[in-house]
């Protein structure tokens, strides 16, 4: 399964046969990249915790340890080490991105996750077919929870190593989720303040899914990855794939903010006030100019500090050039968790 999949994913091998056995279930090629595995008892899922769970990576196609992380799971699922008790859509989002070894080729596939989506290329229709394929995967287990992780790692070094995005949308979170994150090592848990394109707010938005961004460490080409670090975060994705409970650690563990504003490129003449080195979550004092821009003008810290995520002033007209975000309350004591 897993090396004719890989073949067809970054070779464009054709596979033999696009579906066949596993241990214990089945596994279903749908497309490069797109991978499907079903359990035995694949339409009387009967496991307490089971998800219909979607884990992906490669949406950037430099972030590596996510895609060494699920192949993982997929080498333990071939072997019958981890056994299926949740069906899994298993996906590698860029793939032209990812053979190249580079974020994108033409733009940021992690904002093109809309159903009214208009624009054309290759990286908008590659977000048409997953959003199709994420569509008809959680359609065919309408008993189950949908779940999904988008596994990421971040440009740069963070004070935060391992942190999740939550996107915007109506549907709540399960406080269970915050234990099983806290339980996987993730350190801070950022809430998004408005809607977006990415792919983890389309399944929690159009789904209503337990959906994450997860930023798992930062880029490193492959074979230089920390996986040590990563083995909790596997052991999660192990249990969901199971149907098991997963290990749990309290919520308080983890550091929890909150989006206060995107920092928007505006100008070809934008520049960042600080150090390209500078980590994510680096505090900035009132009245600190954090951009210069030729149209939006300069961007200063207000009255209250301001930490700073995913700066990047390399990024198309128009898109995001940080984050700017403060500590929250950790959500807690009124959630209730159905899960
Ligand atoms: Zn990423």
């Amino acid at each position: 399964m897993l090396s004719e999949w890989l073949d067809w994913t970054l070779d464009g091998a054709l596979p033999r046969a696009t579906s066949g056995a596993l241990p214990s279930g089945r596994y279903t090629l749908h497309a490069p990249g797109v991978l499907e595995l079903t359990p035995d008892d694949g339409t009387t899922i009967n496991a307490p915790q089971a998800h219909a769970c979607v884990f992906s990576a490669a949406i950037h196609g430099n972030e590596t340890a996510p895609v060494e992380l699920i192949g993982e799971l997929l080498c333990a699922i071939e072997a019958g080490t981890v056994r299926l008790g949740a069906p899994l859509l298993i996906i590698l989002g860029n793939l032209p991105a990812l053979r190249a070894g580079v974020r994108f080729i033409d733009t940021n596939l992690n904002r093109l996750f809309q159903h009214d989506l208009e624009v054309d290329g290759d990286e908008p229709d590659r977000a048409r077919q997953l959003m199709a394929q994420v569509d008809a995967f959680y359609a065919r287990y309408p008993g189950l929870p949908p779940l999904h992780y988008d596994l990421h790692t971040a440009i740069r070094a963070s004070l935060y190593s391992r942190f999740a995005v939550v996107p915007c949308a109506a549907a709540p979170t399960h406080a269970a989720q915050w234990r099983f994150l806290a339980g996987a090592g993730i350190q801070a848990v950022l809430h998004q303040h408005q809607p977006s394109g990415t792919f983890s707010r389309y399944s929690k938005h159009y789904h209503g899914a337990q959906a994450f961004t997860l930023e798992l460490g930062r880029v490193a080409a492959f074979g230089h990855n920390d996986l040590a670090a990563l083995a909790p975060m596997l052991a999660l994705l192990n249990a969901l794939s199971r149907g098991e409970p997963p290990s749990e650690a309290p919520a308080r563990e983890i550091v929890f903010f909150q989006v206060e504003h995107e920092l928007i490129r505006h100008s070809e003449d934008f520049r960042l006030c600080f150090a390209d080195a500078t980590p994510n979550f680096t505090v900035f004092s009132p009245g600190m100019r954090l951009a210069q821009d030729a149209s939006a003008g300069d961007t200063r810290v207000g009255k209250s500090p301001i930490y700073v995520v995913f700066p990047n002033a390399q990024v198309e007209i128009g898109a995001r050039a940080a984050l700017l975000v403060t500590p929250a309350p950790p959500p807690g004591a009124t959630l209730k968790s159905n899960k």
